[in-house]
């Protein structure tokens, strides 16, 4: 079975940089990662949509660098994974997370390993990352990733894709519809555009206030400043660890900061840049003095006064623990930061915004094209707001996890630095009470693992309520193991992979992931070659595009999962979550399809019990221990 290009051509005419169109289909406030992904997906479906972004496009600050499987799918359907995975080193040695004091340093306890994990699909993660999805982990820092997805938004809409202009407000209209003003911060020129639909991916700046939208959840938890550095750090011994997590006495056992490889060509020890990302010390007030910046980073490295370093960018940003309690108002819709904020452990911001341009760009392009009803965008929020809030929730415990490192150290809240120095002699001395620490260290350290081998909170969330037909359970029991993935064909969640082998008469051909079978303008349906005639009458005779495969029966890899007996079906949205499945032959295939597709697209989706609020609960409870004393 041939795999299917999922890289497409542009499919909207260029506009001239000076043409302003008195409406456009889709109005797509911000130029970061999320508001291009929307462009793109939006571009290559045929809708001239028109994205403005507040600044220009060179993104000054690293950011996100890990991208899950999922969004790697998502990126090869548009057509940027290749670029990424050509900026990444080639080696990709990179598959470890360390705890250390200090890089280096004057005694024993600089420099001083605390221990480590394997992450993201390395060591015997590989395997199960494997049986997820046919796309690798990808690691590239923003402030490269942002470049290579303006480049494919540019193709997608040419001339439509604009720098410096500033969406300074939006005014939903009783009759549909949206206009937003735009201040062009080159020429001072003001100037309304109307839009039908409006995507606010403005990272939450403006959109909360503009739409009425509230935030739920605990801001400002704690500064961090981040600092972006060009330096060489020989010293280093870790070759292979792309995060270092540093303790120091003087934090009171928690997080003392972070020291990530940026690449580009290495992320080891020889990586020419770095993101060297602190705490602020108790009483420490932010600066903005290089000299300053530069010291300080030394000194949480632990590396001499002299030692060279280039200051690239410096900032200072909160620990968030917020979701937005509407996705929809209106016309418009919120996505990625505007909707979602929490800390990057877990690295699931910019992936779970990615996620949710690729829920509601297929969505947005079938009500824009008359397949589905204005109610079908209501289930964007249904569907991704508990997954927000889940990603949030799991991001605040993640980040509360190092704590009992530092506090098995011997390291406490209000703890003169003198004595925390002190304290690390303890655990490093051979003496009952140093082994006793340490073993406590090794398992405050294991109980991190979940952090960075989390594929069951990358690749296996389910939703609860939507465009989908449930059969089961939808909202899943906690606690859920963020580590044990186990694919299902259960509707609301993404369809299993499985290399196909065979074509449907049983011969051998070349192993094609159903991740890539499956139809990105149309829904497909997955059936045996017992009913394959049935499906593909009932597919034919559907409004919406219906593409059938029939999986052979010789690919058992697929039976084994797929759930479904003999003559039974599965049908996939474009965005490969599953909308409905049924068990065996209908007597009639096509009343069947086509009631799934009325029940699918018709909107007025109903969510028994919020799954949002228990991960609501579980935000307050982490924030509250994160909070420093
Ligand atoms: C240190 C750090 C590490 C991180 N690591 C990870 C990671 O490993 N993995 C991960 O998934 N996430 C990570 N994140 C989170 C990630 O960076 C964000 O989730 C992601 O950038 C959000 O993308 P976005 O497009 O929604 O918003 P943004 O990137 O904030 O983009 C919003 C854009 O909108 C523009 N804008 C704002 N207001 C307006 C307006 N009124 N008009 C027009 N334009 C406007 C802004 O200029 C900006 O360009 C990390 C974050 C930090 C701080």
């Amino acid at each position: 079975m041939p795999e299917i290009p999922v890289s497409r051509p542009a499919l909207v005419a260029p506009l001239a940089e000076d043409e302003w169109p008195e409406e456009v289909p889709v109005l797509i406030v911000g130029g970061g990662p999320v508001g291009m992904s929307s462009a793109i997906l939006l571009g290559q479906r045929g809708i001239e949509s028109m994205l403005l972004e507040r600044r220009d496009f060179d993104t000054r600050f690293p950011r996100a660098h890990l991208l899950n499987v999922r969004t790697m799918e998502i990126f090869h359907e548009m057509g940027v994974a290749d670029d990424i995975y050509a900026m990444e080193p080639i080696d990709k040695d990179w598959h470890k997370v360390v705890w250390y004091t200090t890089i280096a340093g004057p005694t024993p306890q600089h420099g001083l390993k605390i221990g480590e994990v394997p992450a993201w699909g390395g060591g015997k993660d590989a395997e199960i990352y494997a049986t997820a999805s046919p796309r690798l982990f990808a690691n590239l820092p923003q402030i490269r990733l942002d470049r290579q997805i303006h480049k494919h938004a540019m193709a997608a809409l040419p001339g439509r894709v604009r720098a410096n202009q500033e969406v300074i407000d939006i005014v939903n209209l009783p009759e549909g519809g949206v206009v937003a003003t735009v201040l062009d911060r080159a020429t001072n020129v003001e100037r309304k555009v109307k839009a039908k639909y409006l995507i606010a991916a403005d990272g939450g700046r403006v959109s909360a206030d503009l739409l009425g939208i509230d935030r739920e959840g605990p801001k400002a938890i704690h500064s961090i400043l981040s600092l972006y550095v060009s330096t060489e750090l020989p010293m280093w011994k870790e070759s292979s660890a792309l995060l270092c997590h540093m303790i120091q006495p003087w934090s009171g056992g928690r997080t003392s900061g972070v020291l990530q490889a940026l690449g580009p060509g290495h992320y080891g020890n020889k990586s020419p840049e770095w993101l060297v990302a602190g705490s602020l010390r108790p009483g420490e007030e932010p600066t903005d003095d290089p000299d300053v910046l530069i010291a300080r980073a030394r000194t949480l490295l632990g590396v001499p006064d002299d030692h060279p370093m280039t200051l690239n960018a410096v900032s200072l940003w909160q620990y968030e623990g917020v979701v937005a309690d509407k996705y929809r108002v209106g016309s418009s819709f919120v996505a990625g930061d505007a909707a979602h904020r929490h800390p990057p452990t877990g690295g699931l911001g910019l992936n779970g915004g990615v996620q949710d341009a690729h829920n509601l760009a297929w969505k947005i392009a079938a009500v824009l094209n008359g397949q589905a009803p204005d109610g079908l965008l209501d289930s964007y929020g249904l569907e991704r707001r508990p997954v927000a809030a889940y990603f949030t929730a799991h991001s605040l415990e993640n980040a509360n996890r190092h704590t009992p490192i530092g506090r098995a150290l011997g390291l406490q809240d209000g703890m003169a630095e003198a004595d925390g120095w002190k304290e690390l002699e303890i655990f490093t001395s051979d003496t009952p009470e140093g082994e006793a620490r340490r073993a406590a260290v090794a398992a405050a350290v294991k109980d991190n693992e979940a952090d960075y081998s989390q594929i069951n909170v990358e690749a296996g969330f389910q939703y609860a309520a939507g465009a989908f037909i449930a059969d089961g359970p939808t909202v899943r029991p906690e606690p859920v193991s963020p580590t044990d993935f186990v694919p299902t064909t259960l509707p609301g969640a993404h369809v299993p992979h499985v290399w196909l082998k065979h074509s449907a008469g049983g011969t051998v051909s070349a192993p094609v992931s159903t991740i890539d079978v499956h139809a990105r303008d149309a829904f497909t349906l997955f059936v045996d070659p017992s009913a394959a005639a049935a499906w593909q009458e009932a597919g034919a005779a559907q409004a919406w595009p219906v593409k059938v495969v029939v999986v052979a029966d010789e690919d058992t890899d697929w039976s084994a999962v797929s759930s479904v007996g003999r003559g039974g079906a599965i049908l996939v949205r474009p965005d490969s979550k599953v909308a409905w499945r049924v068990a065996s032959a209908p007597s009639d295939a096509t009343a069947a399809l086509t009631d799934a597709f009325n029940q699918i697209l018709s909107g007025g989706f109903e969510l028994p019990e919020d799954p949002t609020q228990p991960f609501l609960e579980r935000i307050r409870v982490s924030a509250k221990t994160l909070v420093r004393r």
